[in-house]
């Protein structure tokens, strides 16, 4: 356990290491046997057969609205706080009794969608517009924290976001879940169970990463219909989660052909923020967007309590990005808007750049 750790620590502080592109080149010399093709993106359409989540901005009468108080929407500091969790807890979401995790006929969609991570979308009419996105990862032996603040800020300046909540992370924050959820700013996707590696677990493991968030998010939206307060709840908020990150930013081709097996397009990244090293800045996170910020921009911070100095970087960018003319949309939104950049294989920064977090911490899931 120390040793996992002490790994962990390590993956969060190289964070900063992989994230500026500094000593990755012995990662790549060690394992390049281990991919099989070259890591090259390319261009692909959208499938416009997917379900449609253009959200309409938030008013009086939303279901946020009627459901909670300011006051129960805004955040608190002690959310933030991560928690560890002992013993670790790898039990299944509520409602998963009947899932058989072999049997392929139980997934949710038959998709022709490509097996390659997006990493960013070229807007078809070079439309500024640009995907902010907040992982809420929480592995098998902790809680991890709410950032509110991230989320009121969004919300005070009218910002679509999207946020990657583990399955398990759902589970343990129901009501914030429920929240972004119903919030027509938000859209929540899919960020694995228990943040396991998925260029590593396999069979029932690896698919139980993948379906497990999505059962839990269906039960959550049950939870909430069942609410008077949500009586006519909108059709914006979407049956399951559409889009997938994997956790690390590793994966395979097999852990991509899982996830798009599940009707689930698997959403990477092209501007890494960085805000898990806590050495990390704002100004630098600031300086790090707006030098690469483009159109179809897809941006990673985290809003589960590790993320640093990203709420006051935000508080500048926000305005800085707007001025600019770029306008905020959720993910789904942007992969609607034109094509895909892809990649054979998952990465942070250049292809390849995270193969070491295989030794590191093996399933990713302990
Ligand atoms: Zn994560």
């Amino acid at each position: 356990m120390l040793v996992k750790r002490i790994f962990r620590l390590q993956y969060w502080i190289s964070c900063v290491v992989c994230f500026t592109n500094l000593s990755i080149g012995s990662a790549y010399s060690q394992t390049t046997d281990m991919i099989q093709n070259t890591p090259t993106d390319i261009v692909t359409d959208f499938d416009t057969t997917a379900s449609e989540n253009i959200l309409p901005t938030g008013n009086d009468d939303s279901v946020l609205n009627r459901c909670w108080t300011p006051k129960q929407l805004q955040n608190t500091a002690k959310e933030r706080v991560i928690h560890l969790q002992k013993p670790a807890d790898h039990s299944p979401p509520q409602g998963s009794s009947n899932v058989d995790l072999d049997n392929t006929h139980n997934r949710a969609f038959s998709t022709s969608i490509a097996a390659r991570s997006i990493r960013s979308v070229i807007p078809a009419h070079g439309e500024k517009i640009i995907a902010l996105t907040f992982d809420l990862c929480e592995q098998a032996d902790e809680i991890a924290g709410y950032d509110g603040a991230i989320v009121d800020l969004l919300r005070a300046e009218k910002v679509h976001a999207t946020f990657y909540a583990g399955g398990k992370w759902m589970r343990s924050h129901p009501e914030r879940t429920l929240q972004l959820m119903a919030d027509p700013l938000f859209e929540v996707g899919n960020h694995a169970w228990t943040h396991g590696n998925l260029r590593v677990l396999r069979g029932a493991e690896l698919n139980a990463q993948i379906l497990w968030p999505q059962i839990q998010y269906q039960t959550l939206k049950q939870q909430l219909i069942t609410r008077s307060c949500a009586a006519s709840i909108p059709d914006s908020i979407p049956d399951q989660p559409t889009t997938f990150r994997f956790p690390y930013g590793t994966c395979d081709a097999v852990a991509l052909q899982e996830v798009a097996a599940a009707g689930l397009y698997p959403v990477q990244w092209d501007i890494v923020t960085g805000d898990p090293s806590k050495q990390q800045t704002a100004q630098h996170i600031i300086d790090t967007v707006l030098k690469q910020i483009h159109p179809g921009a897809i941006i990673i911070a985290h809003g589960n309590g590790r993320g640093w100095h990203t709420h006051e970087a935000l508080k500048t960018l926000i305005p800085a990005l707007k001025k600019q003319g770029y306008q905020f949309v959720t993910v789904t939104r942007l992969l609607q808007s034109g094509q895909h950049v892809t990649a054979v294989n998952c990465y942070e920064t250049k292809p390849n750049d995270n193969l070491r977090y295989d030794k590191l911490f093996g399933r990713g899931t302990e």
